[in-house]
């Protein structure tokens, strides 16, 4: 029987039985899927570097009643420096944690997936702090899913935003006018327009700027609530972050 052949990254692998691996894909083409690297855990095994988190390339399965088996896979990235480093890793088990939060089966997963593709590559490559890509990511990706609000106007008076404030009872952007004076969550002129290019800019380029430390402590509050209310559950690698943070 041909293989289907599907672009995906694993979001989790999971021993099971003696020799096997269960592998949580991502995938361009069927969206969340899971599938068995059979003898994944034996040393001579083909499927060794496929069944790991993190890599990335074209999955052949076969499809069986109630879940796919990897034929054979072709990794076109490994990832590697992030599995080496404590710190990063955390990030992207993290952002795995909260792609398999919102992606269903049988769904285009493209946006999605490059989405995780890029985030990873940016914490990777090191160059803006790894809590900007967190709030990046986690912004974009709660926008993937329609639930995030524009950045461009006042929620309120409707005129473009320029500065104000992020609404908890709103979950919406209000302008200095429409603010209470005594907002907690304030927003500059440059966090404004940092949400609203994380929220617009072209995949390729969202991890491309950087801010200053009081801009990264105004989004994160506003990424906090977004993530709050979009997540109905515990997500365990993301509470590691903040552990991390702590120390
Ligand atoms: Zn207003």
């Amino acid at each position: 029987m041909d293989g289907i052949n599907v672009n995906a990254i694993v979001l989790s692998v999971m021993p099971v039985g003696e020799a096997d691996r269960r592998l949580l894909l991502l995938s361009k083409e069927l969206g969340k899927i899971s599938a068995f690297a059979r003898g994944a855990r034996r040393p001579t095994s083909t499927l060794i570097g496929a069944a790991r988190p993190f890599s990335f390339g074209v999955f052949t399965l076969s499809a069986g009643r109630s879940s796919y088996t990897v034929q054979k896979a072709e990794i076109s990235e490994y990832f590697e420096d992030l599995s080496r480093d404590v710190e990063k890793s955390a990030y992207g088990f993290a952002f795995s944690e909260l792609s398999a939060y919102f992606a269903r089966e049988n769904e285009d997963g493209t946006e999605a997936l490059s989405l995780l593709y890029y985030a990873l590559k940016s914490l990777q490559r090191g160059q803006i702090p790894m809590k900007l890509v967190q709030i990046a990511f986690e912004c974009r990706l709660i926008a993937l899913n329609g639930l995030m609000p524009s950045f461009a106007a006042c929620a309120r008076c409707r005129k473009p935003l320029t500065e104000g404030a992020f609404s908890s009872a709103l979950m919406q952007p209000l302008c200095r006018d429409c603010a209470p004076p005594d907002a907690k969550l304030p927003l500059q002129k440059s966090a404004v327009y940092a949400l609203e290019y994380i929220r617009t800019s072209p995949l390729n380029r969202l991890f491309g700027f950087n801010v200053t430390e009081e801009v990264l402590r105004e989004i994160a509050a506003t990424d906090e609530l977004l993530v709050h209310q979009a997540v109905d559950r515990e997500l365990p690698a993301r509470a590691m972050l903040s552990v991390l943070a702590a120390d």
